[in-house]
């Protein structure tokens, strides 16, 4: 890992992902060529940052949690993509166009460490603090699309929340949209709705982790009352934002 990450800061290419090859000096991509392929398709993938502090989220999600979650779980990911030697996926385009060509065919190993970067990385920006437990609803065209397919925010929060805590093992509850309609689905492991894998498939709008990870330091086996807590956390401007983008 290290070796590789001082090639490409020597080449000049560390942070150039998705950067057409064509772009890279014919120096370059002699140096490149030595290497072999899979240093070519694998570029690093890194750790984001957290946007608020590991204690944030407190005391909905505890601090010992998000620290351990984010640095120990998260990092474990990355660190594995960036072992993990060539593969079917294109290491040139951006994590969610990856996501979406993983299938039947690609290797668990890319398949689970992917996922569980791309979903942990959404899911971290779906979180945002509320000190005060403040009442946390969606609003603008979001909220009148989960009125309309859903009824009320009510009868969403509840089909969710059931959804969530019956998934059975590890895995995730998805709100995601196809063709102009929103769904609530669970996938398993590091699964998500971006892969041709996944039972439906569709673009995410919110992400909830029900792994045992994701909440066992203060919830225990009591998967509900993390659910519970963790509708004054969800992010609906940033869930917004995903819905409507392209
Ligand atoms: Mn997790």
């Amino acid at each position: 890992m290290s070796d590789r990450r001082e090639f490409f800061k020597k080449i000049g290419l560390l942070g150039l992902t998705g950067i057409a090859t064509k772009l890279v000096s014919n120096e370059q991509l002699k140096a490149l060529e030595t290497l072999g392929n899979e240093a070519v398709q694998n570029l690093p993938f890194t750790l984001p940052a957290l946007p608020y502090a590991y204690n944030a989220l407190e005391p909905f999600i505890d601090e010992q949690t998000m620290t351990i979650h984010h640095t120990k779980h998260h990092q474990a990911y990355v660190n594995k993509l960036n072992e993990t030697p060539s593969t079917n996926i294109d290491f040139q385009v951006d994590d969610i166009t990856k996501c979406k060509s993983i299938d039947a065919t690609t290797s668990a190993v890319i398949r689970n460490n992917l996922g569980g970067h791309v979903n942990h990385t959404l899911f971290w920006a779906l979180l945002k603090p509320n000190k005060e437990a403040k009442p946390n609803l969606p609003s603008g065209k979001l909220a009148e699309a989960i009125d309309k397919d859903f009824k009320s925010f009510d009868e969403f929060k509840k089909l969710f929340s059931e959804k969530a805590t019956k998934h059975f093992g590890s895995g995730w509850c998805w709100l995601i949209e196809q063709n102009g309609k929103l769904s609530i689905t669970t996938t398993p492991n590091q699964d998500n709705p971006l892969m041709k894998v996944a039972e439906q498939q569709g673009k995410i709008v919110m992400a909830l982790d029900v792994w045992e990870h994701a909440y066992y330091l203060k919830y225990q086996n009591k998967r509900a009352d993390y659910i519970a807590n963790w509708w004054n956390v969800a992010n609906w401007e940033k869930a917004e934002a995903l819905y409507t983008s392209k």
